[in-house]
Parts: C-alpha cells; structure tokens; sequence
C-alpha cells in the first residue's frame, strides 16, 4: 500500500512528482546537502510546540511545557523551543550545556537521570538548573552535601514510579515497578524520599515526577499514573505535611509512524491528564499544581524525515530483494534496537504509477542493519533517494559513529527554503580525540 503523504504534516508531492518538506524539494536537498541527510521542517516543529502548549494551557493555563532535548539535541531546534516559549529538559550535564547553549534560561531547565555525580550536580547548580528530578535517596544526600558545600538551595521534584503499565515497546516501559527509574509509590520510598527533603534545608522541594513510557497510543495509563500521582499528593499531604506546586508528568505522547493507523491528539491526552488532576484536587481541596509536561518525540518526530541515496539492489529470487541506503544503524538505531517501523517512499518517485513490490530495506553497516523489514517500492534504481518519515526523534540524537561512518549533516526547512543547522562530519572530526602515540 502507498504511504498516504497527506497524513505527514509538511509532506507534499510537488507538480515535478518529487517529495517535497514544507515547500522543498527532497530530491534538490539530496543533490545539494548530500546524503544520508536529516531535514527538519522548522514550521512542523513550531506546529508541534504551539500545538502542545495550546492543549494543555487550555486545560491548565498555567501549563509548562518543557522540551526534553534527548529527543532532538541540535542547538538551532533547541532554540525554536525557546522562541516557542517551551522551556528545556536535560537528562544530563552534557545535555544541559547545550539547553544553556541554545538560550535558555537556567530557571526553565530541568535536569534529570537516574545517577548524576556529585560533578554533575556541582555543574548543574552552578549553572543555577531550574529544577533537579532527583531518583534515588543516595543522590538526595549527595545533592544535598553539593548544595551546602556551595551555598546553594537546589529547588527539586522527586522521581516517583507510579506502577503504571504503558502499552508500547519494552524498552520504551518505566513507569512500572520493575524498572530502574523512580522512587516507588507502591513500598512508601516515595514518601520517605520527600520526608528526607523536607529535612533538608539546602533543598527546596517543588513538587512530584513521573514518566511512564515513550510512543504512548492510548491516553488511559495517563489518567491512571495522574490518579495515582494525586493520591500520592493527598498521602504527602496527611503523612508529611507536605505541599506539591508541581506536578510533572514526563513525556511519552505518540508520533505517527504508519500512514493508516489513526493517532491521538494531544488534546486527548490534555484532557485525560488535567481533568483528573482538576476533579482530584478540588474533590480533596488540595491547590491545582502547576502541571509540567515533557515531550520529545511528539514535538520532534513529525519534524523530521531523513534522505538516503539508494545502492545496490540485490534480488534472491524466490526469497527476497534487497534495496541497500547509504546509511542504516549508525544514524537510525531504533529499528535495530527495538524494532521499530517506519513510513518510508522513494522521493524522486513519489507519484510514480508502478507496480509496487516488497523490498527489504539495509544500511551499509557490518550488522544486519535492517531499516525496513518489508518496504513496498515502485521500481527501486540505483541513484533513487528514499525519504524515511517521522525521524525527527531519537534518531540523530542517537546516532553513532559505528564503522566510522560520519554522522550526517541535518538542514532546516521552512516555506521551500533550507539552511545548514549541523555540519556533516568530517573523517578528521572521526578521529580528532585520537592519541596514536599515547599521552602520560
Ligand atoms: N521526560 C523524561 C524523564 C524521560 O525519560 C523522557 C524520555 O525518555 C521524556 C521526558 C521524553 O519522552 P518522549 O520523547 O516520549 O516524549
């Protein structure tokens, strides 16, 4: 079946028959930037922010988004989110740099993971991070020694896991309980986590965290894990004596990836979470927290798509023929990691009337590094370029530099127009931290 373009925003076939991303020609940024290329279609990636930002702030109109940058860590796209009003999520100090880097205040980052060293946390409040997530009663203690040692008080939200089952890949599951992120509600670490805080005077506690998965299609285990989350208020409430101003919820709101599945909106997903917290608070007359939400893939996926040139078209009759790209795991690991699938079709043959067949499509790394286990294609040709949809998240910020291939440059477009946001590497760049000849 053919990939319904019109189900992409941005995507258009243009009257040449080539794919075109918001306005540009595929095919013309293939010849011009070069190959493998990821382009991000800046209108998409403000679509997506001010889509965000208007489902919750209609629910909650004190909503904070804030853009996890693991998604997508390019300085230019982190910077759109900034202009867009969006603040920005660190899930390390590296990260954090960048967020910072990009323009960003320091009081709207967020740092989090699930072990920051004493160095981490030092550079962070140095650096005056908005918020510390903290995960675990060991870095309570090692946050708290940082922040006396530099007369600081750290402002946090605790990591809780709020035992909810998302239904997605098993990688992508963390809110359950039988996962290394996030104090527990279920065994009482949560509360002692917060009681812990309360105690300490170089720590201001903000307010509760929870995420629960990523490419989340059903908005249900999202009221369920802001049920268990307000519960969770009224217990820190009676048991603590505590009051929560921030209740995050973490990302985890879905991408399309296939053309004839119907996706949620984000609205959908807005109403099950502040309707919950809304009903909950006023029920038990706790204050509305400040409700905090921090997607990635559902701001940066639709932005992108990425453009291979085709190789080699190997055909095995009776069992399969094979279209290889110019790149594969090294710029795309998800499909090799957790089998994930695309949308994907050849850009200088989008409106072509022929015979489409299945290809298996792979990358040009020594692993079997399928792309697409089964694409259907009209004709694939040596020279053809194919455009694999919705890569906008976790794809450059996970790509590596295995078989030494360079990492691919990434361009922005907007209305037809494009600029350069990441440089292509350089096979100097692969080897820049060498020491041949060893050092000390
Ligand atoms: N917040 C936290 C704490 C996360 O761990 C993640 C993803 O791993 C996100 C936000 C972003 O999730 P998503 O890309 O699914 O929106």
């Amino acid at each position: 079946m053919k990939v319904k373009v019109e189900k992409y925003p941005g995507l258009s076939i243009g009257s040449n028959g080539h794919l075109c991303f918001s306005g540009a020609d595929c095919v013309r940024l293939a010849k011009q930037f070069g190959t493998p290329l990821y382009v991000i279609s800046e209108d998409v990636f403000r679509d997506t922010c001010r889509a965000q930002r208007a489902a919750f702030e209609k629910h909650c109109p004190d909503a904070h988004i804030s853009f996890s940058t693991k998604a997508l860590t390019a300085l230019a796209l982190m910077r759109i989110a900034v202009q867009e009003g969006l603040g920005l999520d660190a899930s390390s100090p590296g990260e954090l740099f960048g967020a910072l880097k990009a323009g960003c205040k320091p009081e709207n980052t967020i740092l989090h993971g699930n072990f920051k060293k004493a160095a981490d946390l030092e550079f962070a409040l140095g650096k005056k991070v908005g918020r510390i997530v903290v995960d675990s009663f060991e870095e309570i203690e090692e946050l708290d020694s940082v922040a006396r040692r530099m007369k600081v008080r750290a402002r946090v939200q605790v990591r809780v896991n709020p035992g909810v089952e998302a239904h997605t890949f098993e990688l992508l599951k963390v809110g359950m309980l039988d996962s290394k992120f996030g104090l527990p509600l279920q065994n009482g670490d949560a509360l002692e986590a917060v009681r812990r805080i309360l105690k300490k005077k170089s720590l201001d506690f903000m307010g509760v965290h929870y995420h629960i998965g990523s490419q989340i299609l059903d908005p249900s285990p999202f009221r369920i894990a802001a049920e268990r989350a307000m519960e969770f208020l009224l217990t820190l409430r009676r048991e603590a004596g505590a009051t929560v101003r921030e209740l995050n919820i973490g990302g985890g709101l879905p991408v399309r990836y296939d053309s004839r599945h119907p996706m949620p909106t984000p609205e959908q997903f807005a109403r099950q979470v502040c309707g919950t917290v809304k009903k909950m608070a006023k029920a038990n007359g706790l204050d509305m927290p400040r409700i905090i939400l921090e997607p990635g893939r559902s701001v940066a996926g639709p932005a992108g798509i990425t453009l291979y040139t085709v190789g080699p078209v190997k055909r095995i009759p009776g069992i399969r023929d094979y279209v290889t790209v110019d790149g594969g795991l090294s710029d795309n690991v998800r499909p090799g990691l957790y089998g994930a699938t695309y949308d994907g079709l050849l850009a200088n043959k989008a409106a072509s009337a022929a015979r489409m067949k299945p290809f298996r499509v792979c990358g040009r790394h020594c692993e079997t590094d399928t792309l697409f286990q089964s694409l259907r294609l009209p004709d694939p040709a040596y020279g053809d370029i194919l455009a694999v949809l919705s890569t906008g998240a976790y794809n450059y910020s996970m790509s590596s530099n295995y078989n030494k291939f360079p990492r691919p440059a990434m361009v922005a477009v907007s209305k037809g127009k494009a600029r350069l946001i990441v440089e292509r590497e350089t096979y100097e760049d692969l080897y820049r931290k060498d020491l041949p000849e060893g050092k000390g």
